[in-house]
């Protein structure tokens, strides 16, 4: 494994870590207590070509590997979790199904708009009764007159109820004629008749990201609007969380050690005891290990995307790099509150909502325990 980047990915991390440090810093903490999405830094990700990272170029996109798009994921993670959120959930969740199994017209129609990042995209899965179980989807879509009628709910959808959300993508039962079950995605454009987004949610962390149920009520869209085959959607679902793991763990990398270089700043500039806190052997071993333990699960993430890059399969590598990056991202944020020591659980310190915004790592794409039963069943068990 080749582990030096090439110019292009170093120059699209440098970019992106100045972007990150000059326009989402200064505001992150604002977005955060005011719960606004964050509607500029979208719009200037955008011009940059970062919300089309992987895609195309002839639809607008980036046309860059997965690695460079980690690289990328993790830099905005450093600095702040929810427009690392929104970029990643807009491009792993919302906008690879439509590129993958979207016919010419649904690519065309979408994919310009949503690389541009003038429009979200956002990908419906779970529901109240189907979490973990994603397959235990109860929304139902059937074939009436050339159009899907679609009834149904889901839960704790990221991107669907912005201003500029464009579609979700959702996966409902598409009862066969003998009566089967079998689960296919449609696209459903915002604004379609009984397909309403519900409410934000009043949330841990992530809180100028967007998250909502969403109710679909005798909605109807076109017969085209399915998303590749007809009971494909299982399988189309369980490829793209494989996928979006990648840019979670990237995500938790980058969490991890945006409360890293917090923690070391800080431990060098507090006294005690008559010299700077990090002058004490219990504090440098924490972040001693921190570091250590946050480039070891860089490397699993880089490992990850490369493994797709190479066409090769992945889903036990990125199910280990989400569950390692997950709690590390967890534990890193929990000693860097430490070390900070009150003034950690004061607002005005990112570590106070790095910790925050945390824990969802170990639960979204994926619980831990979801991603220890794929490791096990690809271990053979
Ligand atoms: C902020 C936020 C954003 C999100 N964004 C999206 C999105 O954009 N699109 C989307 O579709 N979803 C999204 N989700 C949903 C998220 O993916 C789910 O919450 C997650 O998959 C867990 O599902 P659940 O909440 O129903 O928990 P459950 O599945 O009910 O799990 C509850 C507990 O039981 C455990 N458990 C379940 N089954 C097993 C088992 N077989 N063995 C052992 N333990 C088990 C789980 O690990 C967990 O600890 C989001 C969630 C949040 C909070």
């Amino acid at each position: 494994m080749d582990f030096a980047l090439t110019d292009e990915q170093r120059l699209l991390r440098d970019t992106v870590r100045e972007f990150a440090r000059e326009e989402v810093a200064p505001v992150a903490e604002d977005l955060d207590r005011t719960k606004a999405f964050p509607y500029d830094i979208v719009a200037k990700l955008g011009a940059l070509g970062l919300m089309g990272i992987p895609f195309p170029e002839e639809y607008g996109g980036g046309g860059a590997d997965t690695l460079t798009y980690a690289l990328a994921v993790e830099e905005l993670g450093r600095i702040d979790s929810s427009v690392c959120i929104t970029m990643a959930a807009h491009i792993s969740l919302g906008t690879t199904p439509i590129y993958l199994w979207g016919t010419d017209q649904q690519r065309s129609e979408w994919l310009p708009e949503l690389c541009a990042g003038r429009k979200l995209a956002a990908f419906g899965l779970t529901e109240p009764e189907a979490g973990s179980d994603a397959g235990a989807t109860r929304t139902e879509a059937r074939l009436e007159d050339g159009e899907w009628v679609i009834d149904g709910a889901k839960q704790f959808i990221t991107n669907a109820g912005t201003d500029i959300s464009g579609c979700v993508t959702i996966t409902a039962v598409t009862s066969r004629g003998d009566g089967g079950r079998e689960i296919s995605n449609l696209v459903v454009p915002n604004g379609t008749p009984g397909y309403e987004p519900g409410a934000p949610y009043r949330k841990m962390g992530w809180n100028a990201s967007d998250t909502r149920p969403l109710a679909f009520t005798d909605c109807r869209v076109p017969e085209d609007a399915l998303l590749g085959r007809r009971g494909d959607g299982f399988k189309q679902f369980l490829q793209i969380l494989d996928g979006g793991r990648i840019g979670v763990a990237a995500m938790s990398v980058g969490l991890a050690q945006g409360a890293l270089d917090e923690a070391i700043a800080y431990a060098k500039e507090r006294q005690a005891f008559g010299q700077a806190i990090s002058k004490f052997q219990t504090i440098q071993a924490k972040i001693a290990d921190l570091s250590a333990q946050i480039e070891a699960a860089r490397l699993l993430v880089h490992r990850a995307a490369m493994e797709k890059d190479a066409g090769k399969s992945f889903t036990l590598t990125a199910a280990q790099a989400k569950l390692i990056t997950g709690r590390l991202a967890v534990r890193a944020c929990e000693e860097a509150v430490q070390i900070h020591g009150g003034y950690g659980y004061i607002e005005e310190y990112p570590v106070c909502r790095f910790y925050r915004d945390a824990k969802i790592l170990t639960i979204g794409e994926g619980t831990d325990e979801v991603q220890q039963m794929v490791i096990a069943g690809q271990l053979g068990l």
